[in-house]
């Protein structure tokens, strides 16, 4: 079976143009102009549309325990929506919960597989390390993986101390494996929530107010510091603050590998959103920041300083003691009302993945702080390179798996939660005018989404096994 997509505005993180793409079984075929079908072939008309390879999200958390409950996509209802937002691969984060790694992985496809409505793949958090835990992260390549999370906060739970750090990045760097790491000062956290909770302070601003941008600053430098002295590669996740940045910017001034991911929450949020009466929707981590911070970091990717536009989704309910409906039944999950008069029992986290390729095109590419290509290269082509899964995924070019997403331009709706498909109550951009949507999503030549329609399955989505990280 094939199908040619005709006459539409091909954007890939190289090139645009108006041409055709044939897809024939679950590969692109062929990408050019002109393409003539022969007697079998479906004709679909995509002329005043533009196409993009499907979205790559390499940072969120589906059905993650925390804080007394779970987030609140699954990997069924998470994917889906992802799919819904033009993003066909997601990668989330498997917890270092069990004795051996392999059982973590084991438990985690126990978990995914028999849901995942797109295609996806993990990353290995190291929690604890010790020489079994060493030894056994170069077998995560035989499992698919590339690539491991290491943490500099969360004392006593996540987080592992400096020469632990610098093991890993040894480790993983003779196996190619690529080390992630979210940076900020946990020693310092602790010591501000302790002493805001003894000061009466409850109120959910106090969550950025006790997790200074400065411990972001300061753990940024130490994480480039420390792989430079494993001379490994690193990945540094949700940057939040421009002065992170701006030290990314001069690290790969200098040709070390490092690479840098923000979010949409680090552009358009700051710590005022917090202020609000429902400021609890805005709690995750790190949290947001300031105006400068949103401005600094939206101009340093129009300059092409980071390589990744993921989402950090890890979405719970604003209050989950009233039901939403879900596919035609009611469902409700504990969320951020378990915080209600302690900020520190707030289940950190956001709603996102279906927001992502949305939010940046109509608010990135259409306000000219990026372009149509920098678009492509943020959401699609880099992380599909970094985590090994290119020219797979990422981009639209024969022998690609034909994840395809049709956008309809100047079709503006006001966005929200009526719209995002996420299953939680709320949605950060609530009334934001959305001008280019999201017509259809192909993935691996299926039809999966189609004017709002769910085409998909539960199940249909593939584990991907993840080749070499490249280092761009
Ligand atoms: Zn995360």
């Amino acid at each position: 079976m094939k199908t040619l997509l005709k006459s539409g505005r091909i954007i890939t993180a190289e090139e645009e143009f108006i041409g055709d793409v044939l897809i024939e079984g679950e590969k692109i075929r062929a990408v050019g102009t002109n393409i003539q079908p022969d007697a079998d072939t479906v004709v679909v008309d995509v002329s005043n549309k533009f196409l993009t390879p499907g979205g790559v999200d390499v940072h969120t958390h589906f059905d993650l325990p925390m804080a007394g409950t779970v987030s609140s996509d699954d990997h069924y209802s998470g994917l889906k929506a992802a799919a819904f937002g033009g993003t066909t691969t997601v990668f989330d984060f498997i917890s270092q919960d069990r004795l051996s790694l392999k059982e973590c992985v084991d438990s985690w496809h126990a978990k995914a597989d028999e849901k995942a409505a797109v295609d996806f793949s993990c990353h290995m958090n190291i929690t604890t390390f010790n020489d079994q835990v060493a030894h056994e992260i170069p077998e995560l390549r035989k499992m698919g993986i590339n690539s491991v999370k290491v943490f500099t906060a969360y004392n006593g739970r996540l987080r592992l101390q400096d020469g632990e750090i610098f093991k890993v990045l040894r480790i993983a760097r003779n196996n190619q494996i690529l080390v992630m790491v979210h940076a900020e000062n946990g020693d310092v956290i602790d010591i501000l929530v302790d002493e805001a909770l003894k000061t009466g302070h409850r109120k959910p601003e106090w969550h950025a107010l006790t997790r200074p941008a400065e411990g972001s600053v300061e753990n940024v430098f130490r994480t480039i510091s420390l792989a430079q002295q494993a001379q490994a590669p690193v990945y540094i996740v949700h940057m939040n603050t421009a002065e992170e940045v701006r030290i990314l910017k001069e690290a790969r001034a200098k040709g070390l590998s490092v690479m840098g991911e923000t979010c949409p929450q680090y552009l358009y949020f700051t710590i005022d959103d917090l202020r609000k009466p429902d400021g609890a929707k805005w709690i995750c981590s790190p949290p947001m920041r300031t105006h400068a911070d949103n401005v600094g970091i939206q101009e340093m990717m129009g300059q092409g300083i980071l390589q990744v536009f993921a989402t950090d989704h890890c979405p719970f309910f604003y209050n989950g003691t009233y039901p939403i409906l879900y596919e035609g039944e009611e469902i409700a999950i504990p969320g951020k009302e378990l915080g209600m008069d302690d900020f520190t029992k707030i289940p950190n986290g956001l709603p996102g993945v279906g927001d992502r390729m949305l939010v940046l095109w109509n608010y990135g590419v259409r306000k000219q702080v990026i372009t149509p290509q920098q678009f492509i290269a943020l959401t699609c082509t880099n992380p599909a390179k970094i985590f090994g899964l290119y020219p797979q995924k990422g981009t639209l070019m024969p022998g690609a798996d034909a994840d395809i997403v049709v956008w309809d331009q100047d079709n503006p709706i006001q966005y929200g939660v009526k719209y995002s498909q996420h299953r939680t109550d709320y949605n950060l951009y609530e009334g934001w005018e959305m001008q280019d949507t999201i017509q259809k999503v192909y993935l691996r030549g299926k039809l999966i989404v189609e004017n709002g329609n769910w085409l998909g399955a539960r199940g249909q989505g593939k584990f991907l096994n993840c080749g070499d990280p490249e280092i761009i």
